[in-house]
């Protein structure tokens, strides 16, 4: 089941926490880019038909309507059985949501973070809880049921109470999916730089120690089970059949193909991935480039423990994994990072916490 991710990086504001190749950059650049990603897409010769599209950002929502229409032609497969569209809150107006569902668009993705005043404004973002309840009760009231909630754990200010106010928010709205992502501390985030460097600036000593953000993350899972969304991977809840069929196939190891910075791309067994700056892309696109920048071929026997795994589902064990990844594999159950049910190994809910650790072992054995 074969699936497509167009990348838009690029946003109203630069998110403090935020890690990624997206950000606040010029309108020209802006307009290049979107022309250079619809020839990307053009230029395609599809393998396969798509089930699943994911505008993924940056900012897609904001993406002009005759540009996400002009990109959505141009692949096949409609009407997909999902397309997403991740958006900020605060933009979403009828207009818009009737742009998307034009487009073809049949799930939305919020980047809301956090419900709670002080923590917003410390991102750089501008929304209140307010608006977020009034947009996706419009985007209900357009069909558009299909919802996500993204949430971070460890925020800057973020403390138990407003931990659980945001939780309360979600049980209140009752989206079908939420994803909880716990605060990465990095250089790549100005955050996460500040941080590292012992500074003080965008809220950096008031961000939860690491054991208080785990347990802000265990109690998320409580709470979301609840409210009926089941953890189906690490950092994803659903309500049964409500599980992002996109996002699955990264996990599962199927087929996608990735356009624009910084998209990666799996097929054939090849993976690879597009220059990460979008400077950088258009650049390519300007001097009639590909904007390609590594292609290595996929190791499935190790992917399938240090991305299988993510799936609570786990993963099945065949015949050649105990002679080859016997060692990890037996330290992980024997430490109870790992619980084995039959033929099948999955993560504990202390593997869980401590995933990276895990995934590290099956790379390298
Ligand atoms: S968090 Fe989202 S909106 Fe904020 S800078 Fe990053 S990609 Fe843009």
């Amino acid at each position: 089941m074969p699936g497509v991710y167009l990348s838009y990086p690029f946003c109203a504001q630069k998110c403090t926490y935020c890690n990624f190749a997206s950000g606040v950059f010029p309108r020209e650049l802006e307009r290049d880019y979107q022309a250079a990603l619809l020839e990307e897409v053009a230029r395609q010769d599809w393998p396969w038909t798509p089930e699943t599209v994911y505008w993924g950002g940056g900012t897609p929502g904001a993406a002009p309507r005759s540009v996400l229409a002009a990109a959505m032609a141009r692949i096949p497969g409609r009407e997909w059985r999902e397309a997403t569209i991740e958006a900020a809150p605060g933009g979403i107006t009828d207009e818009r949501i009737h742009a998307w569902r034009a487009a073809g668009i049949n799930r939305v993705s919020l980047g809301v973070q956090s419900f709670v005043q002080p923590e917003i404004a410390r991102t750089g973002r501008k929304h209140t809880a307010g608006t977020v309840a009034r947009e996706t009760a419009l985007l209900r009231e357009h069909g558009l049921d299909n919802l996500n909630i993204d949430l971070i754990a460890g925020l800057a200010g973020q403390t138990w109470t407003s931990w659980r106010e945001s939780l309360d928010w979600i049980e209140r709205l009752a989206p079908p999916h939420v994803s909880v992502y716990m605060l990465e501390v990095d250089e790549d985030s100005r955050l996460g730089g500040e941080l590292l460097r012992g500074g003080i600036r965008y809220g950096a000593k008031e961000v939860p120690q690491g054991d208080c953000i785990a347990e802000f993350y265990e109690y998320a899972v409580e709470r979301l089970a609840g409210c009926g969304l089941r953890r189906y991977e690490i950092s994803n809840f659903a309500r049964p059949g409500w599980e992002s069929w996109h996002n699955l196939k990264y996990w599962r190891l199927e087929p996608y193909l990735g356009f624009g910075a910084d998209a990666h791309s799996f097929a054939g067994g090849m993976r690879w991935q597009n220059v990460e700056r979008a400077a950088e892309y258009v650049a390519r696109w300007r001097a009639g480039q590909c904007a390609r920048s590594a292609e290595t071929p996929a190791r499935p026997e190790e992917e399938k423990f240090f991305v299988g795994l993510r799936l609570m589902d786990g993963v099945r064990l065949e015949s050649g994994d105990w002679a080859r990844f016997g060692a990890p594999l037996r330290r992980f159950l024997d430490a109870g990072l790992l619980e084995q049910r039959g033929e099948t190994v999955r993560l504990t809910s202390q593997g869980v916490l401590l995933s990276n650790e895990v995934f590290e072992e099956f790379v390298s054995a």
